[in-house]
């Protein structure tokens, strides 16, 4: 006989108890989601103050305590039940779910991997009531309004999960960060944690900014710039740091859909997307993106944990996300005080006043280290002028951009940046490209040109000081926005190639090009299905005619898979017109006149994102008298 053949076994309903252990495996993987899932009730219950308590973190034992609602004592024994909730009653209620609970199965969950006890009291009882979970036992007790669910013990009763748990400094660390993504959602209410009789963390209750401040560091607030953006019926607000503070980790990116924490892709694309144009690619954005929704438009319900939602129209979100986003970094960098930051939206062109208010980026800590600070400015600002991109030739860019684009008298400064041979261009710098050089240019965000500094450097004397622009970068980024919105609405030349590429396909491959001949052709990309496995390239744009035709179809084609049209066209323009502008921009070494100094220091005042090269480093910095004066200990 087979060995492998079973005996048929007859079909059983399981028992309760197992069925709710197997659920507890999708709600509980560990300590954290326990704390999660308890704060989660607690403020449902209209908490405003929260205090988790846990005991090596959190494997022996969690509490949370609240002053909320509290829990009747005819109801304390169903609260444990499965599928028991006080939340929704009717499909109607699902879809409009407004608390974080819905299900009813959490404390089921914890019930059936712990030992749990409840103890509640509500402002019409006389005195509180206890139960123990695993008797059923229900005894008076003493307590104030609210309540204290205790889980002691976790996955006693199943070893196999508990193996899975990691160090107590670990999931103690989880445990933080579940409350930490609870409490930057709901500043009114005050947090507290113990760590095994120890208070670790306390957030009082506060208004937004401060509590984002007080939870991930006040750098947060200082690294970052609001944004309020409505689209359709999303509604965006948080804050959004800037490119420079950007991360190796994403440990920093929190985002909520109607207070609810998710880990979203259609939220984390769209984000990323808006630092395309500011960040390098394996640079992680932080940011604190809040999106309010008509509940109908969110499907909450599609995993055990809700960290994840479905949108009816995903697209609407994605872009009121990256429009959001990119708004909120397009506007020069604001001033030192972060929290006037509201009236940063108006045309800076003729108000110099209001303007130098706002411009004073962050100055350099001179403070403690003033070798140190002055080696990472130097390093910085060197490697983006010699950083592998920035000397790259592009040799058909003169002859894309002449041929495309009718030069401007009022820009006609980049015809200096398109000629590929500095010798010719010397005092061709344009300074008409600008609004002029003011009366008092000290007066200017920018300040006045003092002279230049080794080829690399401007320096420059403004209301505060020092400024130290890093003209490589501060012109490669003036060029690049001024050819984006050059050739916002003419095409991409294209450039047949003489004998067409054919290369094997995937089958998606194939149907994203069957689906999407306009936009490639829109892309300079003419594209031909030559057999169900086989593509040919036919053309591709002029200016990348040098390029790997083959993999740059294929890049085109996975994005295009990925995202929409639209977009694609955006991102793959823009990177054509940055290493345009990358060549095009004024080298290291060019002498430049005040005039000609002048002249790009007030480009950058009146161009969008100037505050940072393409690639996301700064291209200017300012120190203070103050810190001048620091530095050369006056005053002391
Ligand atoms: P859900 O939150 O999905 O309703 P739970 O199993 O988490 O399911 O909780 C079951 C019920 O117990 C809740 O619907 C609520 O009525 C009650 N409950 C749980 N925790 C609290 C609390 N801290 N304060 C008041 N009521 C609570
Ligand atoms: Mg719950």
């Amino acid at each position: 006989m087979n060995p492998s053949i079973q005996p048929l076994r007859p079909i059983r309903e399981l028992p309760d108890e197992l069925i709710s252990q197997i659920a507890a495996g999708e709600v509980v993987e560990r300590p954290a989601s326990v704390v999660r899932e308890l704060v989660d009730n607690a403020l449902d219950a209209d908490a405003t103050q929260i205090t988790v308590r846990l005991v090596a973190g959190g494997i022996r034992s969690i509490s949370v305590e609240d002053d909320g609602l509290g829990i009747g004592s005819e109801d304390l024994a169903r609260a444990i039940l499965r599928h028991a909730t006080s939340k929704i009653s009717s499909l109607t209620d699902l879809e409009r779910v407004a608390t974080m609970g819905f299900r009813g199965e959490a404390l089921a969950a914890i019930a059936s991997v712990s030992e749990l006890s409840i103890l509640s009291k509500t402002s019409d009882q006389d005195h509180a009531f206890e139960l123990i979970a695993r008797t059923g036992e229900i005894r008076p007790a003493a307590r104030s309004n609210g309540t204290t669910v205790q889980v002691a013990e976790l996955f006693f009763s199943t070893p196999a999960r508990r193996k899975f748990l990691k160090t107590e400094g670990t999931e103690f660390a989880h445990c933080v960060e579940s409350v930490r993504r609870h409490a930057l959602t709901r500043p009114e209410v005050s947090f507290q944690i113990w760590h095994d009789g120890k208070l670790t963390h306390q957030w009082r209750a506060a208004p937004l900014e401060q509590r984002l401040s007080d939870v991930l560091g006040e750098e947060f607030i200082t690294e970052s710039v609001p944004l309020d953006y409505k689209h359709g019926s999303v509604w965006v607000k948080g804050r959004a740091g800037v490119p420079n503070a950007a991360r190796s980790k994403s440990d920093q990116q929190f985002s909520y859909v109607n207070g609810r924490f998710v880990r979203e892709r259609v939220i984390t694309h769209a984000a990323k997307s808006a630092y395309a144009d500011v960040l390098h690619g394996a640079r992680q954005p932080i940011y604190a993106l809040y999106i309010d929704m008509d509940p109908s438009r969110v499907d909450v319900n599609v995993h055990p944990t809700k960290i994840e939602v479905r949108f009816r129209d995903s697209r609407e979100v994605h872009q009121a996300v990256l429009h959001a986003v990119e708004l909120a970094l397009a506007k020069p960098r604001l001033g030192a005080d972060p929290y006037t930051t509201h009236e940063n939206n108006h045309s800076h062109k003729n108000d110099s006043m209001n303007v130098s208010q706002q411009w004073s980026q962050p100055s350099i800590n001179w403070g403690r280290s003033v070798v140190n600070d002055l080696g990472q400015l130097w390093s910085k600002s060197n490697s983006s002028t010699s950083s592998p991109n920035a000397f790259k030739q592009i040799p058909q860019t003169t002859q894309f951009f002449s041929q495309n684009v009718p030069v401007n008298e009022q820009t006609s400064g980049l015809d200096h940046g398109l000629n590929p041979d500095p010798k010719d261009t010397d005092n061709s710098f344009d300074i008409h490209a600008t609004r002029g050089l003011s009366e008092n240019p000290s007066l200017e965000p920018l300040g006045q040109a003092l002279g230049q500094l080794h080829g690399i450097f401007i320096l420059a004397e403004n209301e505060h000081g020092l400024i130290i622009v890093d003209m490589h970068a501060a012109h490669e980024r003036v060029v690049y926005e001024r050819l984006k919105e050059q050739l916002e609405s003419s095409h991409i030349q294209t450039q047949p190639l003489l004998i067409p590429h054919s290369f094997s396909a995937t089958e998606e491959e194939v149907a994203t090009t069957e689906n999407n001949v306009q936009t490639l052709l829109q892309l300079g990309l003419e594209i031909s299905i030559l057999s169900p496995k086989t593509l040919a390239i036919r053309s591709v744009p002029s200016s990348l005619a040098q390029a790997d035709a083959v993999a740059l179809a294929r890049s085109v084609l996975e994005e295009l898979a990925e995202h929409s049209g639209e977009r694609v066209i955006e991102r793959a323009r823009n990177e054509l017109l940055s290493s345009m502008a990358c060549h095009a921009a004024v080298r290291a070494n060019r002498r430049l006149t005040l005039h000609e100094m002048n002249a790009l220091l007030r480009q950058m005042e009146s161009t969008e994102r100037s505050d940072q090269c393409n690639h996301g480093r700064p291209t200017w910095r300012q120190i203070s008298v103050k810190e001048l004066d620091t530095l050369f200990l006056r005053g002391r």
